[in-house]
């Protein structure tokens, strides 16, 4: 079998594979392709089109430092404006001819004699030297595990897969999971449809959504006035970068958001029942803090019922509770999360002793050296990869942060003449040993709720830890010293000489 040899293999064009792309073409190197399974850029923001789709940070801090956009209508961009900026940028790039779109990674091994990735995709094989995956942490919707749910006769979707042909008005709708998507959605829909269930396991915290529309004038001093945007980002960044020790040191700073949650709740429902109902009962900041002025007013209205109890099947026709009720329903929507714990990615990752990542990963729990690099698997690179998510600022940052260290793990791969890279068992096992050390303080371990940031083993392998600025000075420059490094094999040399 031939296959297509190129330098830099990039997984998935999202943000970070986008970033990536760009990245790589500055430093100079061009021979690099970009495998994305969906027909164009965006990741998870071209597959989040749900009504009310919308990011809960500002756009501002929300978009690449190297593309500020002053066009943002609003403070907290929604969907097909974030979707529109990602497809400008990558337009602008002069990268998008090193896209491959409709094509899936099957799987990705590491043949040691080569020192590169044999990489299996629906389309092509390739043979890279470095693969970097931006496949991202939200890009797998995660069904629940309710008996009876392939019974149902109605229409059901993933709130990441929207159906979009089918129309909601007037119909009975539900709406299991009460997360980031979920208050999105229950407001943009309830007052459309006849009667809307929303099963709730976990009460979500909701501040206000603190969002408005940028004036004319505003957006022209954006554009037109030196620096004028950049110092608002940076205002953003550290206002965003004070709510850090609120959960990672003294959750009592989080008090006063605890108190605008539930002022919130109380603005927005009058019922007392539904208060209750509604009203979480752990620490705020154990499960993502969510932003919404709409969501409680539209659990009051009179064609809304939250149901607390806990889901005992789903029928043909609708869900019974645990308390025997059956609520029918013509439309069944998801709004469950994803697979976060076990990034599915990691399946069709074959490292140079033949396992595959996820059956390491199964064992010991996700880990990976800065979030990047993984021992056992050489020259193979996360963007977002484990321990990288945050809970109170721009993922974007972080993004760029990763995408530093890779470049210049890349940059030093080419000045050094290496033919690979593989950081230690030590380097990893310490590193990872010290974010969990951290992690025993935060309130996501001790705020006392069951959320998707904690793995089966009960560790945390998703958020990080500390500051975003923390994480960027450790990415600041690649650190061979925390790798095996070894000169490029004959094969090597004669594959890139081929
Ligand atoms: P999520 O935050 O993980 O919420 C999933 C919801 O489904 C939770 O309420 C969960 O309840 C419930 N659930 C899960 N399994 C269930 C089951 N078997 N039975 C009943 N309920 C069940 O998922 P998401 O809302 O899709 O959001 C995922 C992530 O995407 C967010 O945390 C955020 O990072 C990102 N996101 C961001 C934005 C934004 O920027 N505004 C918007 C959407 C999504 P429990 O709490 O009890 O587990």
């Amino acid at each position: 079998m031939t296959s297509i040899l190129v330098d830099h293999l990039v997984i998935g064009a999202g943000f970070s594979g986008l970033c990536a792309a760009i990245k790589l073409q500055e430093t100079g190197e061009r021979d690099f392709v970009v495998i994305e399974r969906g027909s164009d850029v965006g990741g998870t923001w071209r597959d989040n089109t749900y009504p009310g789709a919308a990011c809960d940070v500002p756009s501002q801090l929300y978009s690449f430092s190297f593309a500020p956009n002053p066009d943002w209508p609003k403070s907290f961009s929604e969907q097909p404006e974030i979707q529109a900026y990602i497809k400008r940028v990558a337009d602008e790039s002069g990268t998008l001819d090193r896209f491959v779109f409709d094509t899936s990674v099957e799987e990705a091994r590491w043949d040691g004699d080569a020192q590169r990735w044999t990489v299996r995709t629906s389309g092509a094989t390739y043979s890279a030297r470095t693969v970097i995956s931006g496949a991202g942490a939200l890009s797998s919707p995660k069904l629940p595990d309710i008996a009876g749910i392939d019974s149902f006769e109605g229409t059901l979707f993933h709130s990441a897969e929207w159906d979009h042909e089918t129309d909601l008005t007037g119909k009975r709708v539900a709406i299991i999971g009460t997360g980031a998507s979920s208050i999105q959605i229950v407001p943009a829909i309830q007052k459309k449809v006849a009667h809307l269930d929303v099963y709730q396991r976990t009460a979500p915290y909701v501040i206000p959504r603190n969002d408005r529309s940028y004036s004319k004038l505003e957006r022209l001093a954006l554009a037109k006035v030196p620096g004028l945007q950049k110092a608002y980002r940076t205002a953003i960044y550290w206002a965003r970068e004070g709510y850090v020790p609120g959960f990672t040191l003294a959750p009592k700073l989080a008090l006063p958001a605890q108190k605008m949650a539930l002022a919130n709740i109380a603005k927005g429902i009058k019922d007392p029942a539904l208060r209750a109902a509604v009203t979480p009962t752990y620490q705020i900041g154990c499960k993502r803090i969510l932003i919404s002025n709409t969501y409680y007013p539209a659990l009051a209205a009179d064609n809304c019922e939250v149901v607390t109890d806990a889901i005992a099947e789903v029928t043909p026709t609708g869900i019974v509770t645990a308390d025997g009720t059956a609520r029918d329903v013509d439309v069944l929507i998801i709004a469950t999360g994803f697979h976060t714990t076990e990034l599915p990615i990691a399946e069709k990752i074959i490292g140079k002793d033949g396992t595959p990542l996820a059956q390491r990963w199964e064992e010991t729990g996700m880990s990976a050296y800065k979030g990047a690099s993984v021992a056992g698997f050489p020259n193979f690179f996360f963007v977002v990869g484990p321990n990288t998510g945050l809970g109170h600022s721009s993922m974007v940052f972080m993004i760029e942060s990763q995408m530093s260290y890779i470049i210049d793990a890349v940059r030093t791969m080419r000045r050094e003449d290496l033919g690979a890279v593989e950081v230690t068992e030590t380097a990893e096992r310490t590193w990872s040993a010290d974010i969990q050390r951290r992690m025993k303080r935060t309130v996501w371990s001790n705020g006392g709720c069951a959320s998707w940031y904690l793995d089966k083993h009960g560790n945390n392998t998703t958020l990080w830890p500390r500051t975003t600025f923390a994480f960027r000075g450790k990415t600041a420059s690649f650190d061979p010293d925390a790798y095996t490094v070894s000169a490029p094999n004959q094969l090597d040399r004669e594959a890139a000489h081929s």
